[in-house]
């Protein structure tokens, strides 16, 4: 038995047994996100250092008594989560920081953070008897979906822009999974999935929608305080397309909290692309949500002109007293380069997104010399190979001899 208690609308607060409602909230529609409601008292009793010090398990299924989920899918057996959180050796430094770590979902079995949400889609589904699954796709969400369906076992339909990066187009035909590629944006993706889900009964992973993406996304926040000896981040930097990560970054801190594992919220610093900002410019101006229809940025991850958990998002970010801080495109491709040659990390646009925002808030004095900062690296460079090329100009070439080498070197290559 899981220790969830109930799901609760996030716009009109009606709370649902858990198998009542599938996905969101029937009388407010898709902007009535549901939230997982857990029983505090009964999880602390069985879930506590002692227990976390002697569970052999390194991957996501370590917190399994905070998950929506009965078991590990047994079908499931690629690892997922249990990423490293590696302590800056020059980028911290270079920015006047002392305690900067560096989170790397990369790491993950398809390379982004999204596998943790992925590996409850499974669970759920097998749990509900489902074999076909169907998501929306910026690109991670699907070559995730597409690849722990295919260690699963059962199927998966997926609907991603044409334009997405080609590394994540090879993940997801590599995968093997039924590939639509939409002539259009990630949003109409979206909607489109949102459809054939309707008229083909598929079980849906798309995020807001499905109300159990955010708890698997918030293993990586427990996670992070397990690897910093349950001491808490000051601040957590996280880049925003719907606003899922974020939510989940906040709901792993609250579950800490409320288990008295972790003694403070860290402030959640959520960053977006200049073309794309609509949660940001929601949490700078304290007005409701504008959508773009037409947003643009080279970090594809991130490019979600309609935010799916825009609500819940923009609450999470204002109640851990965070902030919103947006990004140059220029910037984001210069990150990439300043996180690869300072710390040997790989970062795919949208991840470094979230380094550009840390090079930005310590140039104006947000961040702190003793800030305890943790910097989400949300997906591997090697998905977007295009953008990557872009770092550092043009590579040498040179004719297969010495003087060549000796030349360039002299002249201070
Ligand atoms: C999905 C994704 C994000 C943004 O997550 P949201 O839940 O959409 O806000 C950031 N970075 C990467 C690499 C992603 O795949
Ligand atoms: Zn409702």
């Amino acid at each position: 038995m899981t220790s969830v208690l109930r799901l609760k609308c996030m716009k009109c607060g009606t709370e649902y047994d858990p198998g009542e409602s599938r996905y969101v909230c029937p009388k407010c529609g898709n902007d009535g996100i549901l939230e997982v409601l857990y029983d505090y008292d009964r999880i602390r009793r069985n879930f506590t250092r002692r227990t976390l010090q002697n569970d052999p398990e390194f991957s996501m299924w370590r917190y399994l008594a905070l998950l929506p989920v009965e078991r590990r899918p047994t079908s499931l057996t690629l690892q997922i989560g249990w990423t490293p959180l590696y302590a800056s050796q020059r980028v911290g430094p270079a920015l006047g920081l002392d305690h900067v770590w560096f989170k790397d979902d990369g790491r993950n079995p398809t390379a982004s953070l999204k596998d943790r949400a992925s590996a409850i889609a499974i669970a759920k589904a097998a749990e509900l008897g489902e074999h076909v699954l169907t998501a929306a796709t910026t690109g991670n969400a699907g070559s995730s979906l597409a690849g722990l369906a295919a260690n699963a076992g059962v199927e998966a339909y997926i609907f991603a822009p044409a334009s997405a990066p080609a590394g994540k187009i090879a993940q997801l035909r590599v995968f093997g999974s039924h590939l639509f590629l939409v002539d259009g944006n990630y949003d109409q993706a979206f909607d489109l999935c949102m459809e054939a889900t309707e008229q083909f009964g598929w079980y849906n992973r798309n995020t807001a929608f499905n109300p159990y993406m955010v708890e698997g996304k918030k293993t990586v926040a427990l996670e992070i305080a397990e690897q910093l000896a349950f001491e808490a981040p000051d601040k957590v930097i996280v880049p925003v397309g719907d606003g899922c990560i974020i939510s989940g970054a906040a709901k792993g801190f609250r579950d800490l909290l409320a288990i008295g594992l972790i003694d403070h919220m860290p402030e959640l610093i959520a960053v977006q692309a200049e073309g794309c900002a609509p949660i940001a410019e929601a949490v700078i101006s304290g007005k409701p949500i504008t959508y773009l229809e037409d947003p643009t940025s080279c970090a594809d991850s991130i490019v979600a002109g309609i935010p799916r958990n825009h609500l819940m998002a923009v609450r999470d970010i204002r109640a851990s007293a965070g902030l919103a801080v947006t990004v140059s495109d220029d910037e984001i491709i210069d990150a990439i380069g300043f996180l690869g040659r300072n710390e040997g990390i790989f970062a795919e646009p949208a991840a470094a997104a979230s380094v550009a925002a840390l090079r930005k808030l310590a140039d104006s004095g947000d961040l702190h010399k003793d800030d305890r900062t943790v910097v989400l690296i949300t997906g591997n460079g090697l998905k977007d190979v295009q953008n990557a090329l872009k770092v550092n100009g043009t590579a040498m070439t040179i004719p297969p001899r010495i003087d060549a080498v000796e030349r360039a070197i002299a002249e201070g290559f």
